[in-house]
């Protein structure tokens, strides 16, 4: 593993600050999330979650069927340090005065009077909530995206840690063939070259990060070289963007040899929108829908 891999809020910090002199168009969005994402890490140090235990006779199943080792509904959350963190995202969102602030302010005042739950709010987007989150959404007169993107982030630290405790479960000594994620089956929503230039894929939801083939599209599992191409630009050496032929279907990589700065994924997910938008004027569509990841 290289070391500029960042695993704490100073790192983070340093992460975004470098980001910022780099791309100075995405400053205030980088202002915004930098905040989110620190706050994320720090929850972190109260989440206590006890480790799902799954037998050894169904992990040798799920292991020679290649499915992955939990259902996202199987994921355990602490619902304390979820809802502490909620009202710190509110208040971030608050006060950073974007587009979510209407939404921010309903869910503050929602939970304040008992009108929202937190609880079933962050359990329904395990369940596809959406009806359940456009139901809440139109009660309280917000955006449900807003809805969602402030519920998910704060769980995530919970999937997170959820994610790494199951993760003992994989057998380290083979290669996951799936482009999906092997702790809970969802997509990833990047990639990256680590260490000796290892591919590792890195899941859109529980962002655990598994090693994989160089060649290889997670979308449709095509390994043919002739039809996976990338490209890049010489200004960003530490990223390029794989494409695939076969499904139309792109996804970001980042090459931490490339680069001496801490390199934060979700900071890099959402500092290289203008990646996605060359990929899509190229004809590719993002294998995980934009957005509600990060
Ligand atoms: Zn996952
Ligand atoms: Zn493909």
């Amino acid at each position: 593993m290289t070391v500029n891999i960042a695993l704490t809020s100073e790192h983070i910090k340093e992460a975004a600050k470098a980001l910022k002199s780099l791309r100075p168009v995405y400053k205030d969005m980088l202002d915004f999330y930098e905040q989110i994402f620190i706050a994320q890490e720090d929850s972190k140090s109260h989440i206590q979650i006890e480790p799902i235990q799954i037998p050894d006779d169904i992990i040798s199943v799920k292991a020679k069927d290649n499915f992955p080792l939990i259902n996202i509904s199987d994921f355990v959350i602490d619902t304390k340090a979820s809802r502490d963190l909620l009202i710190q995202i509110c208040n971030i969102v608050k006060e950073m005065k974007g587009d979510m602030v209407v939404s921010a302010q309903a869910v503050l005042e929602g939970i304040e009077t008992g009108k929202i739950d937190p609880d079933s709010l962050f359990y329904s987007l395990f369940e596809g909530g959406a009806s359940f989150f456009e139901k809440t959404a139109t009660r309280l007169e917000i955006d449900k995206n807003a809805l969602a993107f402030i519920t998910y982030s704060s769980i995530k630290p919970s999937l997170n840690i959820c994610a790494g405790q199951l993760s003992t479960y994989l057998d380290k000594e083979s290669t996951w063939e799936k482009g999906y994620c092997p702790v809970c089956g969802s997509m990833p929503g990047l990639s990256m070259f680590i260490g000796e230039g290892e591919r590792f894929f890195v899941c859109s939801f529980c962002w655990h990060q598994w090693p994989s083939k160089r060649l290889h599209c997670p979308f449709c599992d095509n390994t043919d070289s002739k039809t996976l191409n990338y490209f890049y630009s010489e200004e960003e050496k530490e990223y390029r963007v794989d494409l695939c032929d076969s499904c139309k279907k792109y996804i970001k990589t980042i090459d931490t040899r490339e680069t001496q700065r801490y390199i934060y994924p979700p900071l890099e997910a959402v500092s290289t929108l203008h990646l996605d938008i060359k990929a899509q004027e190229k004809g590719f569509e993002s294998g995980v829908a934009l957005g509600l990841q990060i």
